[in-house]
């Protein structure tokens, strides 16, 4: 597979204080493909993603080093100001935390943030936004009413509509559609599918048949250490490592 490298990670090694939870990951990660980080429970999948939006920086005690570089800037280095790091990376976590607010004001929130306020454009902004998360049709006639009210597997693509109000180049999810109905779930998948010409999407996932179904390409890690990385099919049909094999005939979990 031929591709452009979106993220560029090198020799990255975190620590929750003595604990090393990611130990010199190197790995390129395409643009405008799905990338699924796959592992065993602890093996350090979600710090590898949080580490892409520096919301590992959040944790007491942790520190990061090596080297990540996205469209050229190296975002662990420390001059770096995060919100423009967090603009470009919309995140959706293992369950969905809709903001106290209208479904309407959830999507608006970030794009009024930016500076939005023309009340015809927002409109356009939360119609548009929520079509392309499959919720639009659910959704219209109440566009007022609290996100609370709303279904978890709803909350979970109101949530991707509101990351993606905010124009990211990439979508992280951690386990996205752990919280969710199979029917939810599914909507979500086909959605990752429908967007991937448009974003760089990288989802942490334990689920192997999800990862078959969506990446393209797949990062195994164990242990905290990254034991092999390629194309969904070298990985799947055709992995080198002797662990890869085990972890994905389910021989070790
Ligand atoms: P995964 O997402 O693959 O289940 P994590 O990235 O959450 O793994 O965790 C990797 C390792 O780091 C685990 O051993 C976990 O216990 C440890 N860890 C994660 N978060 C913290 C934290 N905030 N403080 C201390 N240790 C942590
Ligand atoms: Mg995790």
């Amino acid at each position: 597979m031929e591709f452009k490298t979106h993220i560029r990670v090198r020799n990255v090694n975190v620590f929750y204080g003595k604990e090393q939870a990611l130990k010199n990951v190197s790995v390129d990660i395409p643009d405008r493909r799905i990338t699924a980080i796959i592992g065993p429970s602890g093996c350090g999948k979600t710090t590898l993603l949080k580490s892409f939006n520096r919301l590992i920086d959040t944790t007491d005690g942790v520190r990061v080093s090596g080297e990540i570089s996205v469209d050229g800037e190296n975002i662990l280095d420390p001059k770096v100001e995060v919100t423009h790091i967090r603009k470009k990376m919309g995140l959706l976590s293992q369950k969905p935390y809709p903001l106290p607010m209208s479904i309407y004001d959830n999507v608006a929130y970030g794009p009024r943030i930016h500076g939005i306020k023309d009340k015809k454009r927002l409109d356009e902004i939360v119609e548009r936004y929520l079509r392309q998360s499959s919720l639009w049709e659910e959704v219209r006639d109440r566009l007022r009413t609290p996100a609370s009210r709303l279904s978890v597997g709803q909350q979970q693509r109101l949530c991707l509509a509101r990351g993606l109000a905010v124009e990211p180049e990439i979508i992280l999810g951690d386990e996205p559609t752990s919280a969710l109905d199979p029917s939810s779930s599914q909507r979500i998948e086909q959605r990752f599918l429908e967007l991937k010409n448009q974003y760089t999407i990288v989802i942490v996932t334990h689920i192997l048949r999800q990862a078959r179904r969506l990446a393209d390409y797949v990062i195994f890690l164990y242990l905290g250490e990254l034991i092999e990385h390629g194309t969904a099919e070298a990985i799947f049909e055709n992995p080198k490592e002797q662990m890869t094999r085990e972890y994905i005939k389910g021989i070790i979990s």
